[in-house]
């Protein structure tokens, strides 16, 4: 059983990525329109390997897999050829999947993962040994920031941390230890964007590599290979599942650079994807640009409207004109994502923190949970919840004040989402 295992163009019909670039004398919804068209045949049929007449990519749920001959087992193991060998190092479902991600992200090569934190330890072990130092954002998934905080200088990679939306204060931390330029944008919880190809350049004129967190903006969004990046990572489990019921993560960049670190993280580490977990993301994703076209749209939308909310101080949204990042989004970006958060007012009784958990216990169709990217909407407060270990201070300096609440749109009905953000705030506030 020889196979091609990568597909080196597994678009089905020549797929060229447009310019990342948001016309705004278009209207937004004819921009995601076009988007998603550009995706939507890729998403259903990329990657897909259809066996025994079977329309679904089988989920080939074996551990080691058997050889037709003596001779075929030694190839397998001397490279020779590509049979299958044990479900560590390779399985069939998986390799679907990993190939419409590949697509999706126009990159040669994906690796898929047990986790995101799973593809991000294991992407920044291949890239660093003891002794390098890498430049990461301030503002970054909490668990992602512990790893370099806390995890790795027990291995001596040490991390200094700068303004995300600062290229320049990454040049200024270059040490010549630097290996590694770490970008997520847009970042979590204000939606703050960075400029990749700022940093690109930063880091090519120092010989160091880049990375992107590219789980906020999906590939629906952006495509940071594009711009000069070398490995992007996923937390499959958010909008590339989509469903909330899934763990996944992947690498996705030029293919021995994806090779090493798969080899390091699958192979070596054990940070294997089951099949049927592969098989969920799969199916999730011939849904994927459906699912943004609507969700960025709806983002967009309530973004606007909770900007002239009386209840709501501000909103962080890169469609709204007053965003920070919203000349850079419109240049770097496809669209400008699902997730938004907003600061409440409070008011002469009710504090801004108790206004935020009164709004999380007074929404009906949304959901109060963390994780994003869900076909639900999901609404989070992090005062309360996930940075409530940050002193009051630093968060308020980091722009997270007590009213913050982020939400992640998800596909149902603009109108019905709307109306239960503007009941809950009216009775919370
Ligand atoms: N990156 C970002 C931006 C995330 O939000 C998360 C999880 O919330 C992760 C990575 C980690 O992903 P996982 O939970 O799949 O390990």
């Amino acid at each position: 059983m020889i196979r091609a295992r990568i597909s080196k163009s597994p678009l089905p019909h020549g797929h060229d990525s447009i310019a990342p670039v948001i016309d705004l004398s278009k209207t937004y919804a004819e921009q995601l329109a076009r988007r998603a068209s550009e995706l939507e045949t890729c998403c259903v049929h990329a990657g897909e390997e259809n066996r025994h007449g079977a329309l679904d990519t089988p989920i080939v749920q074996s551990s080691a897999f058997g050889f037709a001959s003596a001779a075929e087992a030694a190839g397998a193991f001397s490279g020779e050829n590509d049979a299958y060998i044990y479900g560590r190092w390779a399985n069939p479902t998986v390799e679907a999947l990993e190939r419409k991600l590949t697509a999706l992200e126009g990159a040669e090569d994906c690796a898929a993962t047990a986790s995101g934190m799973a593809a991000i330890s294991g992407a920044v072990l291949s890239l660093c040994e003891a002794g390098s130092h890498i430049v990461a954002p301030r503002a970054m998934y909490a668990e992602s920031a512990r790893l370099l905080r806390e995890r790795l200088p027990r291995l001596g990679i040490t991390t200094t941390f700068v303004d995300a939306l600062d290229p320049q204060s990454y040049a200024r931390a270059l040490t010549p230890a630097t290996r590694l330029l770490y970008i997520e944008t847009p970042n979590n919880p204000l939606l703050g964007v960075s400029d990749i190809a700022a940093i690109v350049a930063i880091a090519k004129g120092h010989r160091a590599a880049t990375l992107a967190d590219n789980t906020f903006a999906t590939p629906f969004a952006q495509n940071p290979l594009a711009l000069g990046v070398d490995l992007v990572i996923h937390s499959m489990t958010k909008a590339l599942g989509g469903h909330g019921d899934a763990i996944g993560g992947a690498i996705c960049g030029a293919h021995e650079a994806v090779e090493r670190a798969r080899d390091l993280v699958v192979k070596g580490f054990g940070g294997v994807i089951s099949p049927f977990t592969a098989w969920l993301v799969a199916r999730g994703l011939r849904t994927f640009a459906l699912r943004q076209r609507q969700a960025c749209e709806s983002a967009a939308t309530l973004a606007a409207r909770l900007a002239s909310s009386r209840h709501v101080a501000h909103v962080h949204h890169p469609s709204l004109a007053s965003h920070v990042g919203h000349a850079l989004a419109s240049r770097q970006m496809h669209a400008f994502g699902s997730l938004l958060s907003f600061e409440l007012k409070g008011s002469g009784t009710t504090s801004a923190i108790d206004a935020g958990r009164r709004v999380l216990e007074g929404v009906r169709t949304i959901t109060h949970a963390v994780s994003l990217g869900d076909v639900r909407s999901l609404l989070t407060h992090p005062a309360s919840t996930t940075h409530s270990t940050m002193p009051r201070q630093d968060r308020e300096k980091a722009g997270i004040g007590d009213g913050l609440l982020r939400l992640s749109v998800g596909i149902e009905g603009t109108d019905d989402l709307w109306r239960d953000l503007e009941a809950a705030l009216d009775a919370s506030c």
